[in-house]
């Protein structure tokens, strides 16, 4: 049978009826876009991560863009990240005309090494993008010190984190705005792509929400430049079945990366996740190191052979794409954490569902492979 890396059919099975008939209603009412089902699920995430405000649209990259937009970032503006994130990240950075500018990443969590960020500042930045990556919140009270001593904006790219905690505050509550995706394999997940912007800043969310429907507030009445950036009401719909569970899915991811810490404590060659006490982490990924990137694919190769489903997070830092080499006045950093995860950094299977057989099955396959 083999054990994927995650499991989406589950979710649709274990909550078919319910699922089924929300689609329906969306047919039978026949309005696919926006509407009550997109109102609702506004309102619905608003009050799960604790903003004011959600404004939902096309998927997490878009919701990345429009803030950028919204807070009017952009040519000649840099904005600190990092490089240890999927490529979207840094797409929206690039596309309102700012750059990107990168600080290392700390071993184990994997996110911004937060005390490499004041180096990093210039008389040109104008925003942090840390991005609480595989599930785990970044270290924000000291960034937002930072940040305010030097009048800085923060935005979280919190689409790993749905759920996720930071001394006691949900991610995506917990700077000026945060991007979400909803895209199939994020921890809420829908049939498609989709996203969502929160923030306690009304003016930012009206911004957001025009950019998104063509720079306009009235229809064919236009007073700026945006994108078409929608979520459908289908979308909506499956996604307000989906919510009431989420917990109790990251619950699940939790306790399945609790089972892999306690049966691959003390393994060599192979550095396990490392989560800070200040939150819950949601385990997006379960994320291992190999000591090196010949030891991660022979233990990828015995999993593959198996059955079992794993990928790389990431092949290649941002840093070192050839996008960014091709984006001009940029000089690649020297990030050593970060290129030390190039190729050596895998998902085991983590998701809502996989059961402690399943588990011991992976860890069998990989001690063996290790050995
Ligand atoms: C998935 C993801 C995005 C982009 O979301 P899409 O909905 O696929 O556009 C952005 N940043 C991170 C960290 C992500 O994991």
């Amino acid at each position: 049978m083999g054990i994927p890396l995650l499991d989406l059919k589950k979710q649709y099975f274990d909550l078919k009826p319910e699922m089924d008939a929300a689609i329906a209603e969306v047919m039978e009412n026949a309005a696919f876009i926006g509407g009550p089902k997109v109102k609702a699920l506004e309102e619905a995430i608003a009050a799960y991560v604790g903003t004011k405000h959600a404004v939902a649209c096309g998927n997490g990259t878009d919701a990345l863009f429009l803030i950028m937009a919204a807070l009017g970032i952009g040519k000649g503006d840099e904005v600190i990240t990092t490089p240890f994130t999927f490529f979207a990240t840094i797409e929206a950075i690039v596309h309102v005309g700012a750059t990107p500018v990168f600080v290392d990443i700390e071993p184990g969590t994997y996110n911004m090494d937060v005390s490499q960020v004041e180096a990093a500042i210039t008389a040109r930045t104008k925003a942090i993008l840390p991005v609480h990556i595989f599930g785990q919140c970044v270290d924000m009270d000291p960034l937002l010190e930072v940040a305010e001593r030097h009048d800085l904006v923060v935005v979280e790219d919190a689409c790993q984190a749905i759920g996720a905690t930071y001394k006691g505050k949900r991610a995506g509550s917990l700077a000026r705005a945060a991007a979400f995706s909803f895209f199939p394999s994020k921890n809420l997940g829908c049939a498609g792509d989709g996203g969502i912007v929160t923030t306690d800043d009304e003016e930012l969310a009206a911004k957001a929400r025009k950019l998104a429907q063509h720079g306009t507030t009235k229809k064919y009445f236009h007073d700026t430049f945006g994108v078409n950036s929608r979520l459908d009401a289908l979308q909506a719909a499956i996604l307000l079945v989906k919510l009431p569970h989420l917990d109790e899915w990251n619950a699940q991811r939790r306790a399945a990366a609790a089972i892999y810490d306690e049966l691959l404590a003390g393994v060599e060659g192979l550095d396990l996740p490392v989560v800070r006490p200040y939150g819950e982490a949601v385990y997006h990924l379960y994320v291992v190191k190999a000591r090196d990137a010949a030891l991660a694919e022979r233990v990828m190769s015995a999993l593959k052979d198996a059955g079992i489903g794993t990928a790389l997070y990431y092949p290649l830092a941002l840093h070192e794409q050839d996008a960014l080499a091709a984006l001009p006045g940029f000089v690649r950093p020297s990030l050593p954490v970060a290129e030390s995860c190039d190729a050596a950094t895998f998902a085991l299977p983590c998701y809502p569902g996989i059961t402690e057989e399943q588990q011991r099955e992976v860890v069998r396959v990989v001690k063996e492979a290790l050995a």
